[in-house]
């Protein structure tokens, strides 16, 4: 297995070739670079796990070299180590301040070097892996287990971020609510085994029918959100009807491969009030009263339906 990359930018030969000697006798793979400019340049090509870089260089010193890959996203985390033959306190203090992660001072010790070297490699790794931890359980708390789909607090989090920048911007926001038809009824019948089934089936067949753009998740129980940025109402009409008859296209095959008929009611709305989620639970209200298997919309202006007594 080849080890870590690590660039060495430094103006002299002899000094990149005695570094590139006791670096790779350490399994580290060495690339370098004779000014600041062609170290921004390389380091953005090869991604090191960490550079050791002069301060004094050529076309950018290393102080301006670090200000480069610290705006560059991909690079801001990769560990800079320098290498000067000013020993100032004030120099040390500037680079650490730019955001160097440590220092050597000239003439170098190569078991130093390769201390400090591995140290910045072990701590880079451990903030990726840090990182990927963090985007794992982020992404666990935002999905739901069962469909794989967004979750509530997802949805709620988007709908309040689509809602404040539509009205903002003026520009249109559409939901719609998704409710399977007697689904109790399925699980009743064929069991709760197969009422999953179901809800993974319908949360796949409602994905595939929205666009990119929409946020598409699990409310709750058999209920499912769609919010449709920059879309108005006969947008999420045409949306909301593809998702209908794609659910009622088929039966979906439960483990035992019994086909099992399943329709969903739609209700659907525009708007960026307050009342965005409850006028489209009341379309559905009226789309399960007007007899299921269709979608049914509110608009703004729309009163709303009385409650069931
Ligand atoms: P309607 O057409 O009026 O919507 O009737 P419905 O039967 O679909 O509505 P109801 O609210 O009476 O029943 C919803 C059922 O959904 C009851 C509940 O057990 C079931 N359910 C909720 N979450 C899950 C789940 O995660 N898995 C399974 N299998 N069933 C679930
Ligand atoms: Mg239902
Ligand atoms: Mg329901």
């Amino acid at each position: 297995m080849k080890g870590p990359v690590i660039l060495v930018g430094d103006n002299s030969p002899v000094v990149r070739e005695v570094l590139r000697w006791h670096l790779e006798s350490h399994g580290y793979q060495v690339v370098e670079a004779a000014d600041g400019a062609e170290s921004v340049t390389l380091a953005r090509q090869v991604r090191p796990a960490a550079i050791l870089l002069s301060v004094e260089l050529p076309t950018l010193n290393g102080h301006q070299a670090l200000t480069r890959l610290k705006l560059d996203p991909d690079l801001r985390d990769t560990p800079v180590v320098f290498i000067t033959a000013h020993t100032e306190t004030d120099d040390v203090v500037e680079g650490l301040r730019l955001g160097a992660h440590d220092y050597l001072r000239k003439p170098f010790e190569p078991a130093e070097v390769i201390a400090r070297i591995s140290a910045a490699v072990r701590v880079k790794e451990l903030q990726d892996d840090l990182r990927a931890r963090n985007a794992e359980l982020d992404r666990i708390a935002r999905s739901d287990p069962l469909t794989g789909l967004a979750n509530r607090r997802h949805l709620d989090e988007q709908l309040a971020a689509h809602a404040a920048s539509a009205a903002r911007h003026h520009h249109e926001l559409s939901v719609a609510v998704v409710d399977i038809d007697n689904f109790k009824a399925v699980n009743d019948t064929y069991g709760h085994n197969a009422g999953d089934t179901v809800l993974r089936e319908v949360a796949q067949r409602i994905a595939a029918s929205a666009r990119v753009e929409d946020v598409v998740g699990r409310w709750g129980g058999e209920e499912f959100i769609i919010l449709l940025p920059h879309c108005g109402i006969d947008g999420a009409v045409v949306v909301s009807e593809r998702i209908r008859r794609a659910v009622a296209a088929g039966p979906v095959r439960s483990e035992h491969g019994i086909a099992i008929d399943v329709t969903v009611s739609i209700g659907c709305t525009g708007g960026t009030d307050d009342g965005l989620i409850e006028r489209a639970d009341a379309a559905l209200y009226a789309a399960k009263n007007g007899g299921r298997n269709r979608t049914i919309v509110l608009q703004q202006t729309d009163p709303l339906p009385l409650p069931a007594s």
